[in-house]
């Protein structure tokens, strides 16, 4: 057993528009602690990413793990990311196009630094320490505000060449729907997301005025929450049948392409509505055989992620942890 200032530690930063999750892992990607700091994007990328570099020495004092035992770092952005260094497009941060983060963060930290898609991070996490253990194919779904998917191939992550890989979720299903942030009108997120249910069932309330749903949310629209409609679900509630079943038909016609392009073992569920996954995978598996090849359903495992609320600092701290495994 190595001595305790030789132990080797890993460290993952999953940065968001308003928050940064920020832990420090050990090689079995367990986080000894962890902290979330406000990520002030318009401050500028050199004073974000100094305060975080500051935390983390701070975080690592108080576990007395000295700067020289963090073997690198793992960003994770929303956003897109070439070569696992250059965000070629954030619309959360005021950074602008092709920043090189890697390199910034190499020099503020002078420690060993990648940058990755968040949801490409999370389905590496899960591979490497949750669901998609033993697997070599995967897709990961991330459902929140928006829609996509982290590939991985042959137990790596496809990128794509622009960072582009996985957004399914601007495949366009209605070209006279709504108009999306990235540009195009009428993307597959516009419908398969919190967003786009919250959107609908909020419509249907106003519109139809019936049933326990509405009763309970009708003056109060704007306390509606996601998991509001999956548990008014589950009494058999009109509206709430409506959205979710669409929902879902919406999410297994953008499953089917994955499907059918990739040809994966396992389909893992992230993001914030993974909660309701058992839910999601029953009725997204009955309307499946309808857009993806028999063949490629044969055999196809779905499953709810492991990695949870950590998901974003594991899946960072996997891309570094992936490098040193033997
Ligand atoms: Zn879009």
């Amino acid at each position: 057993m190595k001595p305790n200032h030789l132990i080797e530690y890993y460290v993952g930063i999953d940065i968001g528009g308003t928050n940064t999750k920020i832990g420090i892992v050990d090689n079995h990607c367990n986080i000894l602690i962890e902290h979330s700091i406000k990520t002030l994007s318009s401050q500028g990328a050199k004073q974000t990413f100094s305060r975080i570099w500051q935390t983390v020495q701070d975080m690592a004092k108080t576990q007395n793990i000295a700067t020289d035992q963090l073997i690198g770092i793992g960003l994770g952005i929303p956003g897109l990311v070439v070569n696992q260094a250059i965000i070629s497009r954030a619309s959360n941060f005021s950074w602008g196009d092709n920043f090189n983060a890697k390199q910034l963060m190499e020099e503020i930290s002078h420690k060993f630094v990648k940058v990755e898609k968040d949801v490409n991070n999370i389905a590496l996490g899960e591979l490497l320490f949750g669901s998609g253990q033993g697997f070599n194919n995967i897709i990961v779904i991330s459902i929140g505000t928006g829609l996509s998917a982290g590939i991985i191939i042959d137990q790596k992550i496809l990128s794509g060449v622009n960072g582009c890989a996985g957004e399914f979720g601007h495949i366009v299903v209605n070209e006279n729907g709504l108009k999306c942030g990235c540009g195009l009108t009428g993307c597959l997120e516009t419908y398969a997301s919190a967003t786009g249910i919250l959107r609908e069932t909020k419509r249907l309330i106003l519109e139809k005025q019936t049933g326990i749903l509405s009763k309970h949310f009708y003056h109060h629209l704007s306390d509606l929450e996601v998991h509001h409609i999956f548990d008014f679900y589950n009494k058999n509630d009109d509206i709430a049948i409506e959205v979710i079943e669409k929902f879902c038909k919406y999410l297994a016609y953008g499953l089917g392409i994955l499907l059918n392009t990739i040809d994966p073992e396992l389909v893992i569920f992230a993001g914030g509505v993974s909660k309701s996954a058992d839910l999601i995978i029953q009725k997204v598996k009955t309307y499946l055989s309808r857009y993806a090849l028999s063949a490629s359903l044969a055999n196809i495992q779905m499953k709810p992620g492991q990695l949870l609320d950590s998901a974003g600092i594991k899946g960072a701290a996997s891309l570094i942890i992936n490098d040193y495994r033997i």
